[in-house]
This record gives C-alpha cells, sequence and structure tokens, in this order.
C-alpha cells in the first residue's frame, strides 16, 4: 500500500516503537508511587518533560501530558473559560480542528465567538484582527491553528502571536500539525500550544499541552488557567490533569519529535519532498486541464507534505475517488479524519467559499517523511489510470475565481 494520509496518522517511527517497549518493559511502575520502581517511571516523565520544554521553548513546568490534541484543546477552552470574565470574547478561526470549535463552542457559547474569516486560499485574515483591534475591541483569546489538517495552508501565527503579545491577548494555537513537519522552537512563546504525538511518528493516545506560563499579563488569570483541570480526582500533571500518565507513550513521543527535527533539517528535505509533489499536481493538471481541477492553497505557503485537491465528479460512478484510490492501493483521505466516511460537507471548504459540489469531490494527500519519489509516482500513475476511466472528457468545471 502507498499511504498518503499522514495527516490522519503516522506509522510509528522504530525509533519510537523501541523507546515505548523500553519504557514498557524496564520502567512499569506508576509515576506516582514512591517506591524506586515509581521514582524510575517519574524519571521518564521529567526527561521527556525537560526535552520537550527544550524543542518548544518554553518552561518545563507549562507541559501537561494528554490523550491527544482533542483532550489538550478541550483542557485549554475549559482553562480559558474558567479565568475569562463572562463579557469576554474569543476570536477563532472557522477553519480550526473540529474538538477546537466543538469545546470553545461548549465552554463560552456561540454568543462569545466571533470568526475570524478566512480568504478562498484559507488562510485567516490578519487584517479583520487589526482593524477590529483598531475600533477598540480586544477579546480575551485568540485560537488560530498553525497549519490546517485538511489543506495543509500554513497560518500567521506567528504574526498573531505578536499581535497577541503587543495587545495583552491570550493566544492558543493548535500545532498538531505543524510539530515534526516543522521546527517548533518558537512555539513555546504562544500562551496555549497543541501537539500529538500519532501525527509525527508517536504511539496514538499521547498528546501534549502548553499552558500559559505564571508571569505575564493578567496575572491572576493565569493563576486561574494554571489551577484549572478538566479530569480531576488526582495530583498528577501538578492537579491539572488527574490520571496515572503514560510514561511509555510521552518517552517515545519525545524520542519521535527529536527523530523528525533532525530529520527535517537534512539537507534538500523540504525541496525534494516539495519537488515529487509538485510532479503529481502538475501532471494532474496537464491530464484534466486547469479547468477541471483546483489545488487547494497552491500559491501560498502550505506543509511540504500536503495536497489538497478538488477533483472532477466521475462519471456514472458513485464511489469516491478515495474509495477508487484504496482498491488501486492508494491510501489517501477526503479531508479531516474525524468527517472522513460521512458525507458532510468539509467546514474547512465551506469557510474557503468552495461550492458544495466541488468540495465533495476533495482529496487530501498527505505524504509522510519517509513517503519516497516511487510512492508519488505510484500515487499519480494510479490517479491518471482513475482520470481516465472515470472522469467524462468535458464536465466538472471548476468554477474559476478571482486570485486571492
Ligand atoms: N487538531 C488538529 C489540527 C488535527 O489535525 C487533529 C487530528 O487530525 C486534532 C486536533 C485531533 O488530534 P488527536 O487525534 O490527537 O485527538
Amino acid at each position: 500500500m502507498i499511504y498518503l494520509d499522514h495527516n490522519a496518522s503516522t506509522p510509528l517511527l522504530p525509533a519510537a516503537r523501541e523507546a515505548w517497549l523500553k519504557v514498557s518493559d524496564e520502567f512499569f511502575g506508576n509515576p506516582s508511587s514512591q517506591h524506586r520502581a515509581g521514582l524510575r517511571a517519574d524519571k521518564i516523565l521529567d526527561d521527556a518533560r525537560h526535552d520537550l520544554a527544550g524543542i518548544l521553548g518554553c518552561e518545563e513546568n507549562s507541559l501537561v501530558w494528554t490523550s491527544g490534541a482533542t483532550e489538550s484543546n478541550n483542557l485549554a477552552m475549559f482553562q480559558a473559560s474558567r479565568a475569562a470574565k463572562s463579557e469576554d470574547r474569543v476570536w477563532i478561526s472557522p477553519i480550526e480542528h473540529p474538538c477546537l470549535i466543538a469545546s470553545a463552542l461548549r465552554y463560552f457559547g456561540e454568543d462569545r465567538l466571533d470568526w475570524i474569516p478566512v480568504d478562498a486560499s484559507g488562510i485567516v485574515q490578519l487584517d479583520w484582527i487589526t482593524s477590529k483591534l483598531k475600533q477598540g475591541r480586544r477579546p480575551f483569546l485568540i485560537a488560530v491553528m498553525a497549519a490546517n489538517n485538511e489543506t495543509g495552508v500554513l497560518q500567521p501565527w506567528r504574526e498573531i502571536l505578536q499581535i497577541c503579545q503587543e495587545n495583552e491577548i491570550f493566544y492558543l494555537c493548535d500545532a498538531a500539525q505543524w510539530i515534526g513537519k516543522y521546527i517548533s522552537k518558537e512555539l513555546g512563546s504562544c500562551d496555549w500550544v497543541v501537539g500529538s504525538s500519532h501525527k509525527f511518528g508517536g504511539a496514538k493516545g499521547c498528546g501534549f499541552l502548553k499552558i500559559p506560563s505564571k508571569n505575564g499579563f493578567q496575572t491572576s488569570q493565569r493563576q486561574v488557567i494554571r489551577q484549572s483541570a478538566l479530569i480531576v480526582g488526582g495530583s498528577q500533571e501538578l492537579g491539572r490533569r488527574a490520571g496515572t500518565e503514560n510514561p511509555a507513550s510521552i518517552h517515545a513521543m519525545v524520542v519521535a519529535l527529536k527523530a523528525r527535527e533532525a530529520q527535517i533539517q537534512s539537507p534538500g528535505f523540504f525541496s525534494d519532498r516539495e519537488m515529487w509533489r509538485e510532479k503529481l499536481e502538475s501532471q494532474l493538471i496537464s491530464a484534466l486541464g486547469r479547468k477541471r481541477i483546483q489545488v487547494l492553497g497552491k500559491e501560498v505557503p502550505r506543509l511540504w507534505n500536503t495536497s489538497a485537491i478538488l477533483m472532477p465528479e466521475p462519471q456514472n460512478c458513485r464511489l469516491r475517488w478515495v474509495v477508487k484510490l484504496d482498491r488501486l492501493g492508494v491510501a489517501v483521505s477526503t479531508g479531516s479524519a474525524c468527517s472522513s466516511g460521512q458525507e458532510k460537507i468539509s467546514h474547512v471548504l465551506q469557510a474557503m467559499q468552495v461550492p458544495n459540489s466541488k468540495a465533495t469531490q476533495a482529496i487530501r494527500i498527505s505524504s509522510g517523511w519517509e513517503t519516497t519519489e516511487e510512492d508519488w509516482r505510484g500515487a499519480t500513475q494510479s490517479l491518471l489510470k482513475l482520470i481516465q476511466v472515470i472522469v467524462p472528457p468535458h464536465t466538472g468545471n471548476i468554477p474559476q475565481r478571482e486570485s486571492s
């Protein structure tokens, strides 16, 4: 199988597997136990916290281990809601992962959310943020992801961070798709940072949340934030997340992340992978013609591994591109993993104003660190084969819109 769905999940990196097994075998004690077996397991957590803090550029005591990005986003929104005043508002992008949108709705309610618009290429509009601030409006929290999981489009998170710092606004950055694909050092300056182990070669069910540091604006709110736990009933993680930690997966996660950070710094890493992707995209465009296919975010910075493509509607065929490709041995996705398999239109594509008829034909190809040029070539051949069989010659034009 050619696996091109790494934004949904990644295979376990061999070094992470080894690290996981070693800790499971040798450090099986409960990290909260007072005997030596417990202390040794606790040391694994301390070391992982130290290393992760170094990678992100943050304080060790601002890191909370969680079960993944969904829990981290829920915890962040819960903590923010605990510290905010009842009139405080949240500015959030409409292209966030559903777990962040759902927790914002749960903990703040629709009436307290303002949606930051995105343009047709899928980038949040910084102008909207700056013009609202100029009008004297100021939210308690801004939530904008680092990179979108469906389109791969990179968001201006560094600029948003700076705006937030200048205006004393808390910033929550869901970086689940950034971490491991680019250097994460500057992320630690964001108030909340969300990461998930299985997005970069670690085990599933493991992640972290970087929470606001003790010092900074709104000191008393920071104190509330740092003490608020969503899962209660134990003093683990300084009381911020009850439940026995998972030293094996946490250790494996940090091992995987270190390996990824080294890998992406090897010469030609990004340029090779972008070139292989470019070949696939240009071959599809020449096979179909520019009017019948659209690569989302092609003209703007996007993750080196992602290609989100609006394909033409297949002829006499009810099966989706994803199913057809799977039968040829190529695993891709329709959009976010959570909504795959449902006929629901992607909220990300809707926010980008992609017509519904086109959004249903979207495929997301997301390669991994180990994906080869041969894999890209194989996927291209399968797509070209399908195009010949199931695409009618002159239908399914993509409505042309003004470039953004
Ligand atoms: N946030 C983003 C940007 C994601 O891409 C995902 C998963 O696709 C999540 C959150 C949820 O991650 P997890 O599977 O770790 O709960």
